[in-house]
């Protein structure tokens, strides 16, 4: 026997599985199991007595040496809860034993066998004369059910989920091998303990734990993404667990853990739809284009909702005009620039990466420079943010690289139901109509119009915008990036340019 240390990755694997039902059973104690998981000293307790740790590494290992260690080794307060999904580290030495058929009657037979001190001579040397046999597989049992969600299998179909609970049953059909975990003894220093109670302590001092393990292995499950981008494809794809959680990471391995990834604030599915409509919203393959579409979005989700997970919800509602069915999840295997891009930026955000948006909240591409305050293709007096917005300001270097990106001196929109050459036109627009185009002259003239500029030549316009209750609209917007094509939107109370 090696002697590593290795971490147990641990799951509650939902209300039913056998830990939770274990803590429902054993923990009567109010407010063990919650709604969405337990405590984290229910689960010490649960994992202490079904892995007979009291036997295995003395009665003074209490479960709430345990608990201590667990709030240590992943970095808890004592009162965090575990949901039922989440994977926690257990402090748990063992050595790992695979195999390809058998039944629990014969594991625990062979484990039984199991020799515990490597290199101590000692009376007991097999895990047979610490435990009993129904010990044995009673936490043989556990640590299958732990490692494997039996949810997924087709086990709950064929009714085999209690027979497997039983430990009369195992499933070989979908998994080549099973791994199992023999225990490994080792020697712990100790020290001061607390002491064990059945209610979780009212006090847990951190520095009284007294075991610090070298962590060899603490994986992590999920979905994960390089920071440039790209998908680990071979991992997502083959990755067949319950968590939904997304990690961005910094190089591709067989297998991450806690060190090598960042958890992202999205699930699998809501992650790559983000991604997805950013990826719809951006007309050119500029970097900064995704980033401050991006950036914009979440920005706006932070101010409308006042909550930042709401990104999805935003974009997901009229606020992105991106077609229905690009509002769905960007597929790992898509490996475009703009994909990778795509989850670049939003990957860059949920890391509060630099916002090169200053803020901004909007953005608008070629209409708003050809429209201005002629009738829009809609037929409204004047693009949207003309409507909208007490006054508009662009600084003249930012109306300067807009402008570049729309060089041509006309652009056509289609004419709409509600404007065609029929409209009554306003004596001052000079926008014409051509079959059934809108020719807009560009840059409108509005922009042009040397009274709407300052000494600095920055662009500024005072509107006469109305809110929708009909009093007038408080505040204005300036102009803070130009990228890709789009020109990006700060909402302001107060000017910001000269007035002179
Ligand atoms: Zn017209």
């Amino acid at each position: 026997m090696s002697g590593e240390f290795y971490c147990f990755n641990f799951s509650l694997r939902g209300p039913d599985s056998l830990a939770s039902k274990w803590i429902s059973e054993k923990r009567k104690t109010k407010g063990t199991l919650k709604e969405n998981g337990a405590n984290i000293y229910a689960i010490s307790d649960y994992i202490h007595e079904v892995f007979c740790f009291e036997k295995l590494y003395g009665t003074e290992h209490t479960s709430n040496v345990l608990f201590n260690q667990i709030i240590k080794l992943n970095n808890f307060d004592k009162d965090h809860i575990v949901l039922f999904e989440d994977i926690i580290l257990i402090p748990f030495t063992f050595s790992m034993r695979s195999y390809e058929s058998g039944s629990f009657k014969e594991f625990t037979n062979d484990f039984e066998q199991e020799p515990i001190y490597e290199d101590k001579p000692a009376s007991k040397s097999k895990l047979g004369d610490l435990l009993s046999a129904t010990e044995i597989k009673e936490m043989l049992i556990n640590i299958y059910h732990i490692n494997y969600d039996l949810r997924s299998d087709v086990n709950i179909k064929d009714k085999k989920y209690d027979e497997i609970i039983k430990g009369e049953y195992l499933n070989f059909k979908d998994k080549a091998k099973l791994d199992l975990f023999a225990p490994y003894i080792f020697e712990i220093p100790t020290q001061k303990v607390v002491n064990s109670s059945e209610e979780a302590p009212v006090e847990v001092l951190m520095e009284e734990t007294t075991v610090q393990p070298e962590i060899v292995n603490t994986a992590v499950e999920g979905y994960f993404y390089l920071r440039t981008g790209k998908p680990d494809r071979e991992y997502n794809k083959k990755y067949k667990g319950t968590s939904k959680n997304v990690y961005c990471i910094d190089e591709i391995k067989k297998s991450y853990t806690q060190s090598d990834c960042v958890k992202l604030p999205y699930t699998y599915n809501d992650f790559r739809t983000i991604c997805n409509i950013v990826k719809h919203e951006c007309t050119s393959s500029d970097e900064d284009e995704f980033k401050a579409v991006a950036y914009a979005s979440y920005n706006r989700a932070k101010t409308k909702y006042a909550n930042e997970k709401s990104w999805l919800k935003l974009l997901k509602s009229s606020y992105s005009s991106v077609n229905e069915i690009y509002k769905t999840p960007l597929d790992d295997e898509e490996k475009g620039a703009n994909d990778n891009l795509a989850r670049r930026a939003v990957i860059y955000v949920l890391e509060a990466k630099e916002d090169i948006t200053d803020g901004a909240e909007y953005w608008d591409g070629g209409d708003f420079l050809a429209v201005g305050m002629e009738t829009d293709p809609g037929g409204n007096k004047g693009q949207g943010k003309f409507r909208e917005y007490k006054f508009i300001e662009i600084s003249n270097t930012l109306y300067n690289s807009y402008k570049a990106k729309w060089p041509n001196s006309t652009y056509k929109y289609k004419e709409s139901k509600k404007h065609t050459k029929d409209l009554t036109h306003t004596p001052s627009e000079t926008h014409t109509h051509d079959g059934d185009r809108i020719v807009y002259n560009c840059p409108a003239e509005v922009f042009t119009d040397k009274n709407n500029r300052n000494k600095n030549d920055d662009f500024y316009y005072l509107t006469d915008a109305k809110n929708k209750d009909g009093t007038k609209a408080t505040k204005g917007i300036t102009a803070t990036l130009c990228a890709g094509d789009s020109i990006f939107w700060k909402v302001v109370t107060t000017r910001t340019t000269s007035e002179d």
